[in-house]
């Protein structure tokens, strides 16, 4: 039983150290319900949904993704965790056509789903009364803002989660616990006077500090758009970008110097690395093949016809 403060000190200590063992990058708790700062950003997302900055994404709009304790039963904290997915490899500079880091390497949900189930079962050992729920990016969970919550890293103006430590290539994982334990400080932002990302985006798609129009926003319109073609005001302005588009990352100052986490779960496949304007000429059997284990499946192959051709024109 875990029931006096330094019980619950120690073992908030070893499950955040259990998940770093795992292979993320960075872990965190927070306490449900989350503090003030947890009420703003839901209020923030309201305000994003309200003017329909979320286009076609109506996924967006499920009201549990606002109330972490109906997605299980007694929830009485969140373990957070990032995953850093920079490989040495994955790098797109001076490449005709472009694709997100986010992608390059294995199908993220199921490395992330597969560590935390490691953590879930070293749970069931050292904690035996306490039940889990896992949530990866599909689950309907505020998840920047419960990664900021637990101390992990802030919500930059590029709306993207960043670490002081680890930069924003970091796709985050979520495991919450019916176990009381120590919550972390959630973490202060520290963009401070800079706005290099709303400089640098081609299409202006920040339209305000921590708000991106997807309507406006390039990886929205090479991932999520099912439109037959690309908007004309988007088209022109692709840079090359395919599938995502890393720029208000890639200017971002705290990217400068982060690590790499070379493993085989981040390394970019071959046919990524050598991606080219032949990739037209695939049918839907060799996309299928190319795509399968990655997280680029959800781009379907008339997506990729439709995203290159754009890129093209403007060439
Ligand atoms: S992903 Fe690209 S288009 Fe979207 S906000 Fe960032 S820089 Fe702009
Ligand atoms: S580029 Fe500057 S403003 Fe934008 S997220 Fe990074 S630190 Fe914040």
């Amino acid at each position: 039983m875990t029931n006096t403060l330094q019980d619950k000190k120690e073992i908030s200590k070893k499950l955040k150290e259990k998940a770093i063992n795992e292979g993320f990058t960075t872990s965190g708790i927070a306490s449900i319900p989350g503090s003030s700062r947890l009420k703003l950003r839901t209020n923030a997302l309201d305000r994003w949904l309200s003017k329909n900055h979320h286009s076609e994404m109506k996924w967006m709009e499920a009201e549990r993704r606002k109330n972490i304790s109906s997605l299980l039963e007694g929830a009485k904290s969140v373990l957070s965790v990032g995953f850093n997915y920079m490989n040495s490899e994955n790098s797109m500079q001076n490449r005709l056509l472009k694709i997100g880091k986010f992608g390059q390497g294995e199908d993220y949900h199921k490395v992330i789903s597969k560590k935390l189930k490691n953590i879930g079962k070293w749970i069931n050992l050292e904690i035996p009364d306490c039940k889990w729920k896992i949530c990866v990016d599909t689950s309907p969970l505020l998840e920047k803002a419960w990664a900021e919550e637990s101390g992990l890293g802030w919500i930059g103006k590029n709306s993207n989660l960043i670490s002081k430590k680890n930069g924003s290539w970091l796709l985050l994982g979520f495991m919450i616990l019916t176990k009381e334990l120590v919550p972390d400080k959630p973490h202060q932002s520290l963009c401070g006077k800079c706005d290099k990302c709303m400089e640098h985006c081609p299409t202006k798609a920040i339209v305000e500090p921590f708000v991106v129009k997807s309507d406006l926003c390039i990886a929205y319109h090479t991932i999520e758009s099912r439109e037959k073609t690309i908007p004309k005001k988007i088209e022109n302005k692709l840079n090359g970008w395919v599938a995502g588009c890393d720029i208000c990352q890639d200017v971002c100052p705290w990217n400068k110097s982060i690590s790499y986490n070379n493993t085989l779960e981040t390394k970019p496949r071959e046919w990524i690395k050598n991606f080219n304007t032949d990739a037209l000429n695939w049918n839907d059997k060799t996309w299928e093949e190319n795509l399968k284990g990655t997280t680029l499946k959800r781009i379907k192959p008339w997506m990729w016809r439709r995203n290159i051709k754009a890129n093209l024109k403007n060439k």
